[in-house]
C-alpha cells in the first residue's frame, strides 16, 4: 500500500495558495509531512508530491497529476485550507471523485472535526483537476478555513490535525491488508469435519467413521501432502494414535468414540 501526499498548490508565485491568517501553501506542508511522519510511523510507504514553483496553476496541476499518475499508488490524498469571502464560514471538508463517501474520507472529516472543526462532509470533486485526472483513488482535503474561527483553533490543534489524517487514512490501510489477507485466506478449502486413516487395514473402520459423520476420508499419507491446502475444523483419526497398537485396537478405538 502506498499513500502519495500532496500538499496544493506551490509555495510561491503563481499557482500558490489562498492567504488569510494561514498561509495555505505553508500549512498545507506542514500538515503533508506530519500525515507523512505518522504514516512511516506505522510502515505504511508515502511519496510526497509537491511543486514549490511554477509558471503558472496550471502547471503546478499538471506536475501534480504526472507526477501520480507515474507513480504506483494506492491513494493520491491532497491537502488544502479553505477559504470564503464569507467571513464566518468555517469547518473541514473532503472531495472525492462523485463524492463517493469512502469510510476513510469520511473518517478523515470526523477526526479532524473532533480537534475543534465544523464537519461539512463529503462532498464531489468530480469538478476538480486533481481528483477528476488522477488515476488512483483519490481524496482532496480541505483541513480547515484559512481565517475567521478555524485559524486560532487550527494554530492549537495543527498537530493534532495532521495525525487525525494519518489515522484515518491508516485506519483504511489496514482494512485494505486485511481484506487481502482474508482472502488469501478464504482460498483454502474449509472442511467441518475429515477423517484420517493410517493404515490400508484401518481403511474399512474409516469408512464407517466417514459415512456416520458425513465427511471425507483420506489416507494419512496423502494428507499430508494437502493439509497446507485445506483447512479442517475436526480431524478423525482412525489409527495411528498412541492406543491404536494395531488394527484391533484401532477399530475398537474408533467403535468406541466415534461410532
Ligand atoms: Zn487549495
Amino acid at each position: 500500500m502506498v499513500v502519495l501526499v500532496n500538499p496544493g498548490h506551490t509555495l510561491t508565485g503563481a499557482g500558490s495558495g489562498a492567504v488569510g491568517v494561514l498561509n495555505e501553501s505553508k500549512e498545507a506542508r506542514d500538515i503533508a509531512n506530519i500525515v507523512i511522519r505518522e504514516l512511516n510511523k506505522h510502515g505504511v510507504k508515502t511519496i510526497l508530491d509537491k511543486v514549490d514553483k511554477a509558471a503558472s496553476q496550471a502547471e503546478c496541476l499538471n506536475r501534480i497529476v504526472a507526477m501520480a499518475n507515474r507513480s504506483d499508488i494506492d491513494y493520491f490524498v491532497s491537502i488544502h485550507f479553505n477559504s470564503s469571502s464569507n467571513k464566518s464560514a468555517h469547518g473541514t471538508e473532503v472531495y472525492t471523485y462523485k463524492g463517493r463517501q469512502f469510510t476513510d474520507a469520511l473518517e478523515v472529516c470526523d477526526f479532524i472535526s473532533k480537534e475543534g472543526f465544523r464537519n461539512r462532509g463529503v462532498k464531489d470533486g468530480t469538478g476538480l483537476y486533481v481528483i477528476r485526472r488522477t488515476n488512483a483513488k483519490s481524496m482532496l482535503i480541505e483541513v480547515c478555513f484559512v481565517g475567521g474561527q478555524d485559524a486560532a483553533t487550527y494554530k492549537k490543534q495543527k498537530e493534532d490535525v495532521g495525525k487525525a489524517i494519518a489515522r484515518a487514512l491508516w485506519n483504511n490501510v489496514q482494512k485494505v491488508e486485511e481484506d487481502k489477507k482474508n482472502k488469501e485466506e478464504g482460498k483454502k478449502d474449509m472442511l467441518n469435519k475429515l477423517v484420517v486413516y493410517k493404515g490400508d487395514v484401518d481403511a474399512n473402520i474409516a469408512v464407517l467413521v466417514a459415512e456416520k459423520h458425513n465427511c471425507m476420508i483420506v489416507k494419512d499419507s496423502v494428507y499430508e501432502k494437502i493439509k497446507s491446502t485445506i483447512e479442517v475444523k475436526e480431524l478423525i483419526r482412525v489409527g495411528g494414535l498412541e492406543a491404536d497398537t494395531n488394527r484391533y485396537a484401532t477399530a475398537k478405538n474408533a467403535i468406541e468414540k466415534y461410532l
